[in-house]
């Protein structure tokens, strides 16, 4: 299986990528699944997922939590998650049968390099993002050490906001992904294709939205 498990699209503000052209970027390049992880809204995910006509493709519904010690993916989730600190959000997504994964948690930037210290063994995640396609290769790499020394299962996500990034950065696995997971069973791969264009798009879509160019979708 090749998912692609951290996509956005217009239902987050940094993103203009409408859910049928993620869609079929993917599935032109031969991909089985991807995750869509809108920040702090379901609303992508539901309307990718409702798109999807191919019995063969699997869309997983998720977010993207800005939590108190870094990003969290939840994936495979049925409602909102309302905590932002990490904890409680963590067991939130298990409530609900759901998945957490630190996306890019060695990106070096304020708010989205993951604080690790002090967190139990109850609390770990499922997995861990060791390649996130706007995040440059030396961060790639430590996450990949961290995700080794704590025994954590691998992902790989492209972190689309924009069609060209879709499929960049991908998860390998086979059968179920959180029993793969588990298992360290999981491979991630990929090229991103960084900030540098990525970027300067998204300050322009948010900008759009705050000078009332476009209206905010959802
Ligand atoms: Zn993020
Ligand atoms: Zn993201």
């Amino acid at each position: 299986m090749k998912y692609d498990l951290h996509n956005h699209t217009w239902y987050s503000p940094c993103s203009l990528l409408n859910p049928q052209a993620l869609l079929a970027i993917v599935k032109k390049k031969g991909f089985d699944g991807i995750a869509v992880t809108d920040h702090d809204t379901l609303k992508g995910g539901l309307a990718t997922k409702k798109l999807n006509k191919d019995r063969d493709f699997e869309v997983i519904v998720g977010e993207e939590l800005h939590t108190d010690r870094g990003h969290v993916l939840g994936l495979y989730l049925q409602k909102p998650i309302r905590s932002r600190a990490y904890e409680e959000a963590a067991e939130e997504i298990h409530r609900q049968g759901g998945i957490v994964i630190l996306a890019h948690p060695r990106r070096p930037m304020p708010g989205a390099w993951f604080r690790m210290d002090g967190l139990g063994k109850r609390l770990m995640p499922d997995g861990l993002e060791v390649f996130n396609g706007r995040t440059g290769m030396w961060s790639n790499i430590h996450a990949d050490s961290l995700a080794n020394k704590l025994h954590i299962g691998k992902t790989g996500g492209s972190d689309t906001h924009f069609g060209y990034e879709a499929g960049s950065c991908y998860t390998h696995f086979e059968g179920d992904l959180a029993r793969a997971l588990n298992k360290k069973k999981t491979d991630a791969h990929g090229r991103g294709k960084g900030m540098l264009i990525g970027g300067p798009l998204s300050f322009l879509s948010k900008l759009s939205l705050k000078m009332g160019v476009r209206k905010p979708h959802g």
